[in-house]
C-alpha cells in the first residue's frame, strides 16, 4: 500500500479514537449534574420532611392550647354554677359546660391525630437524613470517579492530538484538508477498503480498470470511490508477511512501569 495511503489510515484511526475521547468528555458534565440532582433530591426530601414535622409540633401546640383553653371555661362556668339562682341559668350553664367537654373531646382528638402524625413524620424526617447521607457518600465515589476518568481523558486527548499531528506532517496539506471534508460528510471514515472490486463503505462496484489501475499504480495517484468520494484501498493478499521475530524485540526497553501519573 502507497505510503501516503498508510499515513491517510493512522491519521483516520487517531480521528476515530480523537472522537470517542471527545464523546466521554463531552457526557462528563451531564454526569456531574446528574450526581448533583440525585444529592438536591435528598436534600428537598429531607426539607420537605422537616418543615411537615415543624408544622406538626406547631399544630400540636395550637390544639394543646385549644385544650387548655376549653378547660379553662369549663372551670369558668362551674365556678359560675355554684352562684346561680335560678334553674333556667343553671341549666344554661349546664349546656354550656357540655358544648365546652365536647370542644374538649374534639381538641383533644386533633391533639391525639397530630401526635401519631407527628411520629410519622420524626420516622420520615430520620429516613431522610439517611438517606441524604448515603447518597452524600456515594455522590463523592461518583464524583471523584468522574473527575479521574475526565483526567485521564483529557491526557488521552492531548496524546491522540500528538499523535494524529504527527501523521498529518506525513501527507500533503491539500489531501489533509480533502480527507477532512470527506471525514466529516461520512461519520469519520474517509477510507474504504476494496473487497471483492466493491467499495466496502458504501457497496458500489470499483470500476476493473480503476481496479486493475489502483493495484499497478506507483504514480501516488489516489483513486476515489465514484459513488461516495472516499479514498479506496486494496490490501494485495500477498501483501501479509508474518512480522519478523526482531520487530517485537525493538519495542521491549526497561521494563519498570512509570508511576509519573
Ligand atoms: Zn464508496
Amino acid at each position: 500500500m502507497q505510503k501516503v495511503l498508510q499515513s491517510l489510515l493512522e491519521l483516520q484511526s487517531a480521528d476515530r479514537r480523537l472522537s470517542d475521547v471527545r464523546a466521554r468528555l463531552a457526557v462528563s458534565p451531564k454526569k456531574l449534574a446528574e450526581v448533583d440532582a440525585r444529592v438536591a433530591a435528598a436534600k428537598t426530601e429531607l426539607e420537605t420532611s422537616k418543615a411537615a414535622q415543624l408544622a406538626t409540633i406547631k399544630d400540636r401546640k395550637r390544639y394543646e392550647l385549644d385544650v387548655e383553653q376549653w378547660k379553662e371555661r369549663v372551670r369558668k362556668y362551674r365556678d359560675q354554677t355554684s352562684q346561680v339562682k335560678t334553674n333556667e341559668a343553671y341549666k344554661a350553664l349546664q349546656h354550656e359546660v357540655q358544648m365546652a367537654e365536647a370542644e374538649i373531646a374534639k381538641a383533644e382528638d386533633r391533639l391525639l391525630e397530630q401526635m401519631v402524625a407527628g411520629e410519622e413524620y420524626d420516622r420520615r424526617v430520620k429516613a431522610a437524613e439517611k438517606t441524604l447521607k448515603e447518597t452524600e457518600e456515594t455522590a463523592r465515589g461518583a464524583k471523584a470517579n468522574i473527575e479521574s476518568e475526565k483526567v485521564a481523558a483529557d491526557r488521552e486527548l492531548a496524546e491522540l492530538g500528538a499523535e494524529r499531528a504527527r501523521f498529518a506532517t506525513d501527507i500533503p496539506e491539500d489531501l489533509v484538508n480533502q480527507y477532512e471534508h470527506i471525514a466529516k460528510k461520512h461519520g469519520g471514515i474517509a477510507l474504504a477498503e476494496v473487497q471483492d472490486e466493491k467499495c466496502t463503505a458504501c457497496g458500489m462496484r470499483v470500476r476493473p480498470h480503476v481496479f486493475q489501475e489502483m493495484r499497478r499504480s506507483t504514480t501516488g495517484d489516489l483513486f476515489q470511490c465514484e459513488t461516495c468520494t472516499r479514498f479506496l484501498y486494496y490490501i494485495e493478499p500477498e501483501a501479509f508477511v508474518p512480522p519478523v521475530a526482531g520487530a517485537a524485540a525493538q519495542e521491549t526497553g526497561p521494563t519498570s512501569p512509570s508511576r509519573e501519573s
